[in-house]
């Protein structure tokens, strides 16, 4: 089995202008330079996705991904990106299914499902987020939730396009709110997306599919998560906004894989 390269990426949400976008490649790129060990990848706004695609051609620190995409090629869907669109712009990677979007913009699990399967033809590599509210947690509801989205996202994908997505373990209590999942915490639960994965699966690919960590994640406690032996990477919102901070939380994830 081939060893599973750490994936760290920078979700800026709605924040950073096309200007502000391309002074962050530079100052990361002066930051870490080039980065063999680990992954590293880049989801702006929309808007900057063509200045920071420049910027990358030049100081090539990462991949570039995008926050949202829309299951249909082109037509009449005012305000919404095509996976075309996205392509045509050197986009590798497309978060998909965030919490943000589920519960801010009424996405369910059909509609994340369409959206996967569109970005896997399209020859986007989906970042797919998965997590329980606290409410959820409290319940004992964390495995039975994390299944259904797990499995009614991925309803009707072939488990031989597994290897091109990215799955994102991110708990809605710990998005935003300061408060990180313990290290033991997020490992019970990729271990458990790993066996849904498993059991959804009809190649060995369960031991090969990349699972981050997001919720809270900053350069004092990066580390430790990513030593935990299934957190393969870290989707990283607040403290992706600075690049010194961001650049921190890369290095811990270059001395974790030596
Ligand atoms: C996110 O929105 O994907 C995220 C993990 O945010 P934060 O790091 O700010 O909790």
């Amino acid at each position: 089995m081939a060893a599973r390269k750490k994936i760290i990426a920078a979700n800026w949400k709605m924040n950073h202008t096309h200007r502000e976008a391309k002074s962050y490649a530079d100052l990361l790129w002066t930051e870490v330079g080039v980065v063999n060990e680990i992954e590293v990848v880049l989801i702006p706004p929309f808007t900057a996705i063509p200045a920071l695609a420049e910027a990358l051609q030049k100081n090539p620190i990462a991949r570039l991904g995008a926050q949202n995409m829309h299951w249909e090629k082109c037509g009449a869907f005012t305000g919404e990106i095509s996976t075309t669109m996205l392509r045509a712009l050197n986009v590798n990677y497309v978060v998909l299914g965030h919490s943000e979007r589920r519960r801010l913009f009424g996405e369910t699990d059909e509609i994340i499902n369409r959206k996967i399967t569109a970005a896997l033809s399209a020859g986007l590599r989906p970042i797919v987020c998965v997590g329980e509210t606290l409410a959820e947690r409290d319940s004992k509801r964390v495995e039975e939730v994390l299944k259904r989205q797990i499995q009614e996202g991925l309803n009707g994908v072939n488990s031989n396009q597994f290897q091109d997505l990215v799955i994102a373990y991110e708990p809605l209590w710990a998005i935003g709110t300061g408060r990180t999942a313990t290290p033991e915490q997020a490992q019970e639960a990729h271990v458990f997306i790993r066996s849904v994965i498993a059991s959804i699966s009809e190649h060995p690919i369960a031991a090969e599919i990349r699972i981050q960590y997001g919720g809270s994640v900053k350069p004092e406690n990066a580390e430790e998560l990513l030593r935990q032996p299934d957190i393969d990477g870290a989707l990283v919102g607040g403290a992706s906004l600075d690049p010194r901070s961001f650049a921190q939380i890369i290095r811990s994830a270059v001395a974790v894989s030596a």
